[in-house]
Order: structure tokens, then sequence, then C-alpha cells
């Protein structure tokens, strides 16, 4: 009696088949009604990307590659990802990706009617409003996850480099809506709660889809309570303003889950 049957020789039946092999089992029968690997299997391209928003996809992948290479059947080429699903704009969008050279084919082939170019300027204002946060500002070097508002991307019952030095956050990273539209924080001004300055702009600019002048700022735990009322410093003149919930823009992800 055969101990295991194995029906069907793709990759999957030979899969099997295989590491049934290296656990152990030595009475196996594979059976295939044509050739080995003549299935789907014999039509693929032999591509194992490396892209997969599952971690258990992303670990049979970096697997599957390892073990294709251990047989030296299997020869690393890279890959190229040319457009992407990723926003930090806050719409469902792609990003696309391209040698320099065909940028401007690129360009020439996206402007069709109904499309309209925007700029970086644009961008600015549209992560602000959603709350996307700028390397380089927001988050530096010196601030941490959660004193950012990204602690929901810390997963701290793990252990990793740097995980002692996270401790409980002494400042947060608020949302202001500046009582003036007109008025717009460039970067650097101080915050005032009361009397006291209690901080400085990260950044700041016009939201045109929430119609709000926003300004993103590092303040002390105890002055970051939505609803606190603060003050910045805009060309010399303090300008009231309140700490709000971020993103003022489609707060539950809605428009990016579309
Ligand atoms: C054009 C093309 C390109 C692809 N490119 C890629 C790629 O680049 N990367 C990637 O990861 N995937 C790729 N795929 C997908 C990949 O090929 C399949 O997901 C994979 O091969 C499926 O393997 P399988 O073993 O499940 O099926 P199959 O390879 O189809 O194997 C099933 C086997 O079972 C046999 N069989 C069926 N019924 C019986 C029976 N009653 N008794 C005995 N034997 C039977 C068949 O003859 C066949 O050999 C591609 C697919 C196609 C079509």
């Amino acid at each position: 009696m055969t101990q295991v049957v194995v029906i069907g020789g793709g990759i999957a039946g030979v899969s099997c088949a295989y590491h049934l092999a290296r656990a152990g089992v030595r009475d196996i029968v594979l059976v295939e009604k044509g050739e080995l690997t003549s299935g789907s299997t014999h039509h693929a391209a032999g591509l194992v990307t490396q892209f997969n928003p599952s971690p258990t996809m992303m670990r049979f992948r970096r697997y599957s590659v390892q073990l294709y290479e251990e047989l030296g059947v299997f020869e690393r080429v890279g890959s190229l990802r040319i457009a992407s699903r990723v926003t930090y704009v806050g719409e469902l969008g792609w990003e696309l990706y391209c040698p320099a050279e065909y940028g401007a084919t690129l360009w020439d082939t996206l402007r069709v009617d109904g499309v309209t170019p925007g700029g970086y300027r644009a961008i600015e204002s549209l992560r602000l409003e959603k709350g996307y946060r700028a390397w380089g500002s927001d988050l530096t070097a010196e601030t941490t996850p959660l004193e950012a508002g990204l602690g929901f991307a810390v997963k701290m019952d793990k252990e990793f480099i740097g995980r002692n030095a996270l401790g409980e956050p002494q400042q947060k990273l608020v949302c202001i809506v500046l009582d003036d539209p007109r008025a717009v924080a460039l970067g650097s001004e101080p915050v005032r709660s009361g009397d006291e300055i209690v901080g400085r702009v990260t950044s700041g600019g016009y939201g045109y889809a929430v119609g709000a002048s926003i300004v993103f700022a590092y303040v002390p735990v105890e002055h970051s309570a939505v609803g606190s009322q603060v003050a910045v410093d805009i060309f010399g003149d303090w300008v009231g303003g309140e700490i709000r919930a971020d993103p003022l823009y489609d707060p539950k992800g809605e428009r990016v889950r579309a």
C-alpha cells in the first residue's frame, strides 16, 4: 500500500511530493496523466515576484527563490516595478516608474483630455489634508513613530532594534487648523499655548479640499488634546488655531479603498 498518492505533476503536485520526501515520507506515488509540468506550469514565465501585500505570500515567495537557487534551477534577474497602487495624496491612484529618458514620452502619453497636471505644491496640499507625514520635517531622526502618530505601524509586542528607545512619548505631532485661512505657515514658526511657547511648526499649507490652513507641529503631550486652542506666529502676527483630529480629509480612508 502506498502511503501518499499525489495527483498531477504540475508545480503544486511536484512541490508536495518533494517536500513530503524532504520531511521523511518515503512511499509516495505521483500520478500525472500527461508529462510532468505539462499543464499550466509549462506556460509559466518563471517569475517569482517579490512584491505582495500579504506577509504570508512574501514568505512563500522568498522561500521559493531560496529553494530554486539551492536546486540550481533559477537565476536571479531582479525586477522592475513600473506602476504601484500607492498614494501620498489620499486618492486612489497609481505611481508610475520609468527610466528618466522615457519621462517626457510618459508625460505626453498621460496628457489626455480630462487629465489636469499637478505639481509638488498640489501634492503637499493634498498630503497635509490627508495627514501623511513628510520625512525631513514631520519625521526626522530626532522623532519617534509614537510621537508622530505612527504607533499603529509599530508592534511593541515584538523585539526590534530601537524598541527600548521608544519609551513613553513626551511630545506629539498635532494637526492645527488656523482661524484665518489666508494665514499660511511655511515651517519652523513658534506655536503658543496661552502665553507659553510650546512647540514649532514642522509643515504647513492650505488644504483646498477642506478649505483650511493646516499646520503640523510637535507640542508636549499635555498640550496636544484635540480641541485645544493655540496660536502660531505667522510673519510676526499670532494667528489663533485649534488642534483637530487628523486626517482632516477622508478620515476613514474610504477613498483609497474604493
Ligand atoms: C501563460 C502563463 C504564464 C504564467 N506565468 C507565471 C509566472 O511567471 N510566475 C508564476 O508564479 N506563475 C505563473 N503562472 C501561473 C502558474 O503557471 C500556475 O499557477 C501553476 O503552474 C499551477 O500549477 P499547478 O501544479 O497547480 O497546475 P498545473 O501545472 O496545471 O498542473 C496540473 C497537472 O495535473 C495533471 N492532471 C490533471 N488532472 C489529472 C488527473 N486526473 N490525473 C493525473 N494528472 C492530472 C495535468 O496534466 C497537469 O500536469 C502562469 C500561467 C500561465 C498560463
